[in-house]
Order: C-alpha cells, then structure tokens, then sequence
C-alpha cells in the first residue's frame, strides 16, 4: 500500500463531467490498495472571474478580502470532487486548507507555508476516506484565510506530500508532461521522461510554464519527487527530480521561448561607481524584478546599460528611472517591447563544450540577430527580435534536439 498525493488543476475540474472523470482515477487508485490524498483547484475560469467581480467594484481591492473571494474557488471543487466520490460508492472527506492544517504567514494574495500539521487528514485516512484538500489556501497562526499565489495548488500538492510523506505525488494537469519545448510551436517537440528540478525551474522561469515555479524550489528542497501528467488519458508524463549523472550525458533538456519581457536601455551613464547601484538599487526599492542585465564597454567616459523586465512593469520602471536623470546625469532612457529571451536548458552543459558557439551559428543562419546574452552552469539566454522567436526557436530545437 502506498500514500499518493493526486493534484488536478483547473482544466482537470473544468465541469462536472471533468470532475466525475477525477472521481475514476481516484476510485481506480484506492482499487489497487493505496491511500490517496487529492488536491484540487477551482475549476478553470472560476478564480479568474472572481479577480474581475472585485475589479468592477474598485481596481486595487483590499487584499484580505481577495483571499476571502479567492478561497470559495477552491471550496466548490473539493465538496464537488467528494460528492462525486461518494457517488462511486467511496467514502471522501473535503477539507479546507485550514482544515487540513496549512499554516502560512499573513501575506494576502501570496502567503507562504510556515508549517503543515496534517493531523485530521492522518486521521481521516486511517479511517478509510480519500482526503480532497483545497488547493492555493491557508490560514495563519491568528486564524485568518490566505493563498498562496497564482496557481499555488501545485504548491499546496508539493507541500502536503512532503508534510505526510507521500510515496508518490502527482501532478495531473491537462498536458502530457513537461515538453523539450512548446508543441504548439515547434512540431518536433517530445515530451521528456525526467527533468531534473533546476532544469524545469529555468524552464518555467524561462517562459515555458507548465508549473508555479514556487512549487519547484519547494519540492527540490525537500527532496519531493513528482510526475507531472495528463488527466485526460492513461499515458505516463515526466518524473521530476534530482539531476542524475546520466541526465548529463544529453546536452540540451529543452528550448524555450519567453515572450512577456520588455528591454530598457539607459543611455549615456556617466561611468562613476555608484551610477548603477543607484539605478538598480530605485527599480529594487519599487520592487521591480530585473531579469538579464548588461552593460556596454564605455566610450568618453559614457556607458550604456540595458536590462529586461517584465513587460507589464516596463511603464512602471521607465517612469522610475526617470527619476534619476538629473542626479545621476544620464542622457535618455530608451526602450523596446518587441523582443523575445530565448534559452537553451541543460545539466549536460556542465560537462559539453561548444554549446553557446552552435546556438549562435544556428541564429546565424536564420539571420537572427542577438541583442543581450547571459549564461549560467546550466543555460544560455539571448535576446532577440521577437518577430523571430518562434522561427529561432524551430530552427534552435532542430539543430540540438532533433
Ligand atoms: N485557482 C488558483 C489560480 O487560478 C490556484 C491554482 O489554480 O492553482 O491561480
Ligand atoms: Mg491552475
């Protein structure tokens, strides 16, 4: 007998035929002798449409109250899922997320895990049921309702497997794993058999999202291991996990292509120490997240430096740097939406050579021009046109993973 935590996102719940569908796989499960935990968030469109009825009465509503409207989202799924269990003839038991003993901190809208005591699920399973837990919420140590940020169910699944010691956690989602890049631009993509956590965390990271990338950090630091796979058919997905020696010996794990960052390029900065310190230091303070970050070699004494951020903040980190102009003495701020952060992600890079010398002849040969580049140990990022990005990013997977 073995305890499986069971996570099934928004599409997977999407009605009630959906959810009768989830009620099978888990009756199928406890068939075969195992105690099963199951997560659930709002059914899809669900947690959306309550974000816009608060916007229609004011644009920025009062945090606490968010957390308050967002929870319910979660509510009607795990009654529904136990409903639909006990309809099959097996005994189900839904819990809140206070409930089922997730404590956070008080954060509103993106609260974070302070400690799980899953006392009542303990006892709920030893006496027979399938547990169903909400989903992306929590509750404080003074007893007020919190989530946990933008899919933040897988976070909840992660977690409570390493909270009750799962044997085995699953994610089912309505993909069939995590691709080596997007099917739905490059024909040649195939799903991977494993991923090590630091991979699928620069691909989600990197635009390639198939999981909240929270869930991830969690799930490398307590050792979780999860499979990441379809709801809609039988087929296995991809088991996330430590890098293995032989996860190395493939170059490449995947390609992505991130469309939603912006370029700023600050133009003509006197070259004195402190000048980007207290550039950066005004974006950080306006909490602005600055991705890739680069810098000209000076000419006369002037320099120029670009870095992306996310698109929805580029207005926000113009106007910002603007600030600065007068005492910091740079001439312009310039900046660019129409760009694409294409990256090549593999623990196999550590021990190949050449890598960053063939992604570039390929964009060569595609004519495509780089603008920004950064690396680490395990990926290489460019900046490119993105009117490019999906023909760069084909003819990218061609040359290293076809
Ligand atoms: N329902 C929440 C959301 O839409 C949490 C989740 O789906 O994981 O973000
Ligand atoms: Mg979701």
């Amino acid at each position: 007998m073995a305890l499986i935590v069971q996570k099934f996102g928004g599409t997977s719940v999407g009605n009630t035929d959906r959810i009768k569908n989830v009620a099978r796989r888990v009756a199928k499960t406890r068939e075969e002798g195992n105690q099963i935990v199951v997560v659930v968030s709002a059914m899809s469109g669900v947690t959306d449409g309550l974000i816009k009825l608060a916007k229609e009465i004011i644009p920025l509503p009062i945090e606490r109250e968010m957390d308050m409207l967002l929870a319910t989202g979660e509510q009607q799924t795990i009654a529904l899922t136990a409903i639909a269990l006990q309809a099959l003839g097996i005994p189900a038991v839904s819990l809140t997320g206070a409930q089922a003993g997730i404590v956070t901190d008080g954060v509103h809208t993106k609260a974070k895990i302070k400690n799980i005591t899953p006392k009542q699920i303990q006892h709920l399973l030893d006496a027979g049921n399938v547990v169903i837990v909400a989903g992306f919420q929590g509750q404080t140590a003074e007893g007020q309702i919190t989530t946990l940020g933008r899919g933040g169910s897988d976070l909840t699944a992660i977690a409570l497997a390493a909270a009750i010691e799962a044997d085995l956690c699953q994610i089912y989602t309505d993909v069939d794993g995590v691709y080596t890049a997007d099917p739905r631009i490059v024909p040649g993509a195939k799903k991977l058999n494993e991923i090590s956590y630091d991979e699928m965390l620069e691909l989600a990271s990197l635009g390639a999202k198939v999981m909240q990338g929270r869930s991830v950090e969690f799930a490398k630091k307590f050792g979780v291991v999860f499979e990441v796979r379809s709801s809609l058919n039988d087929n296995p997905g991809t088991i996330v996990k430590e890098a293995t020696a032989s996860m190395e010996d493939v170059v490449i794990r995947g390609v992505s292509l991130d469309k939603n960052q912006a370029k700023l390029t600050v133009v003509g900065v006197p070259d004195k120490p402190g000048t980007a310190a207290k550039i950066f230091r005004t974006l950080g303070d306006a909490a602005i997240n600055v991705d890739m970050i680069v810098q000209n070699v000076s000419h006369g004494g002037g320099t120029d430096i670009s870095f992306t951020c996310d698109k929805s903040e580029l207005l926000k980190a113009k106007t910002v740097i603007e600030t600065l102009k007068a005492s910091t003495g740079f001439k312009a701020v310039e900046s660019a939406e129409s760009i694409g952060k294409l990256s090549v992600v593999g623990v196999g890079m550590k021990s190949h050579s050449g890598v960053a010398a063939k992604l570039f002849e390929v964009l060569a040969q595609e004519s495509v021009n780089i603008d920004m580049i950064a690396t680490s140990e395990i990926y290489i990022s460019v900046v490119i046109d993105l009117a490019k990005g999906e023909q760069a990013m084909r003819a990218v997977h061609k040359a290293f993973l076809e």
